[in-house]
């Protein structure tokens, strides 16, 4: 037998901690999978505002996973300015390119690098691939169907005359649901705008000079998208595609309050609690606040809302930040007497939860999501229901794809539909809730989605799909690995 060598991955990340959380728990798997012989490093671009709570995610991976945090990309000018997330995350990827290929080069130097894998803001960082001839990935941290309107958004582009939310009919993309214009990603919704500009330059990126493209989503969970993708891929028209997903976090995420919301949750009735969180950065305005606050106190079901924030008519305004108005307690902004009438009911949290348990605690009955694709697929792996109430960047097809497409959530309906984020009224959320938890068309969505969590499990066993796909890689990189 050959001796043992050890196979060197090296990651690029960008500035958004979901999207670090996933292209890491992705190495992770990678080494359950092959913990002896690979190695990973992870290049990680940050900005000055990156929060320190989620050290604790970084302190706790394995030791074969090195992560080097390079120095803080000039941001100023970027930050809450009126520009979109992807934006701001692609560019400071971008501003972090000439750190980025240093770090690779002088890693090269000292050790073999077998394949590297970029994430998809930062697809800049595959031309250093190249550069030191060695394979050559993207990491996808979102859905096949993003992925597909990202392969076809040139012909979108040219078939296409109006803005997408204008569009009339239903776009057909191939394997994937029809979709309505408007909840195609925030970056397609104005085609004047550099974000759009920047988005089809990235999906240019996707297509060629690269060996293909990881992505965190699982052939029964989108299979016919899939197919449709595959077949194109071995057609030589796209590069290959390979489902690798669910990736979801396993390690500690970070949170004081862990004790507090988990032993409240311990004294709940199974299944009897809706969790609402609006993920890492999602904000509300004032009058959406007070609609779900009253919404969920009149629903009469136990919740457990976390990461309140103050408001703000910008859904995405703290993404890179915490707590947009730093100084106003977000509690504040909770309508009068709300939590003392709701003191038996719910939960009220401005801090950080640790949602992956929290979400396989038996009390959840469903949950309240944004939909970002971490959180959807979390969701999906603890067999809970969603309400989809999509906020920015790419959320609304993930709130398209849960609702329209895999009926294991409900949407509300928006009290100014015209506007892409309309307020829903009290009236609406108490439906909604009811509809989730309780009643007929609660039951089928509940017993849908056990069954994607099922499948989900499968595809992550010994001999699951997904399993199977990193095994190939691994396997492929291992080669390489030990014919440097
Ligand atoms: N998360 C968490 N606690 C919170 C809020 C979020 O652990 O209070 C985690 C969540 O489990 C998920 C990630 O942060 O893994 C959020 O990623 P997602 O793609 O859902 O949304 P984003 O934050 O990027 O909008």
């Amino acid at each position: 037998s050959s001796p043992r060598t050890t196979t060197h991955i090296a990651l690029v990340s960008v500035p958004a901690f979901s999207h670090q959380v996933s292209i890491l728990e992705f190495a992770k798997r990678l080494l359950h999978l092959h913990a002896d012989t690979f190695h990973v490093t992870c290049i990680i671009p940050t900005l000055s505002s990156s929060p320190s709570k989620h050290s604790i995610f970084f302190d706790s991976l394995p030791h074969n996973i090195h992560c080097i945090f390079l120095p803080s990309v000039n941001f100023h000018d970027l930050n809450n300015n009126g520009v979109s997330v992807e934006v701001q995350t692609q560019l400071s990827a971008s501003r972090a390119m000439s750190s980025v290929r240093e770090t690779l080069v002088s890693l090269s130097k000292t050790t073999d690098i077998s394949a590297l894998v970029a994430d998809a803001m930062a697809p800049e960082a595959l031309e250093f691939g190249k550069e030191l001839h060695i394979l050559s990935y993207i990491y996808f941290p979102c859905s096949t169907m993003v992925l597909s309107v990202c392969f076809h958004s040139q012909n979108l582009d040219e078939e296409v005359s109006c803005e997408y939310k204008d569009h009339p009919g239903l776009i057909h993309l191939p394997g994937c649901i029809p979709i309505s214009g408007r909840d195609l990603p925030d970056s397609m919704q104005d085609r004047g705008s550099l974000a759009y500009k920047l988005f089809l330059q990235r999906c240019q990126r996707y297509l060629n000079g690269h060996d293909g493209i990881l992505v965190n989503s699982f052939m029964e969970f989108e299979e016919e998208a899939t197919k449709a993708i595959s077949q194109h891929g071995n057609g030589g028209d796209y590069p290959p595609v390979y489902s690798v997903g669910p990736i979801t976090q396993s390690g500690p995420s970070g949170s004081k309050s862990r004790c507090e919301c988990l032993l409240w949750l311990d004294k709940q009735e199974p299944n009897s609690v809706l969790y609402v969180s609006f993920g890492s950065g999602g904000t509300l305005s004032q009058e959406q606040i007070d609609e779900l606050a009253l919404g969920l106190e009149l629903s009469k079901q136990k919740f457990l809302w976390v990461n309140l924030r103050a408001p703000n008519d910008r859904a995405s305004a703290t993404y890179f930040s915490e707590g947009g108005l730093v100084d106003d307690d977000p509690l504040h902004f909770l309508p009068k007497g709300f939590l003392e009438r709701t003191k038996e009911q719910g939960l009220v949290m401005c801090g950080w939860a640790p949602q992956v348990e929290v979400l396989g605690h038996r009390s959840i009955g469903a949950f309240l999501s944004h939909c970002g694709w971490n959180s959807v697929l979390e969701s999906v792996v603890h067999g809970v229901p969603m309400i989809a109430w999509p906020l920015f960047a790419e959320q609304r097809s993930n709130a398209a794809l849960v609702s329209d497409g895999l009926k294991v959530a409900l949407r509300p309906k928006m009290k100014n539909p015209s506007g892409i984020n309309g307020v829903v009224v009290k009236e609406e959320i108490v439906k909604l809730i009811k509809g989730v938890m309780e009643g007929l068309e609660g039951e089928e969505i509940r017993r849908k989605v056990k069954e994607l969590k099922k499948l989900a499990n499968c595809a992550m066993m010994g001999d699951g799909s997904s399993t199977r796909t990193i095994a190939n890689l691994a396997n492929k990189w291992k080669r390489l690995g030990k014919s440097l």
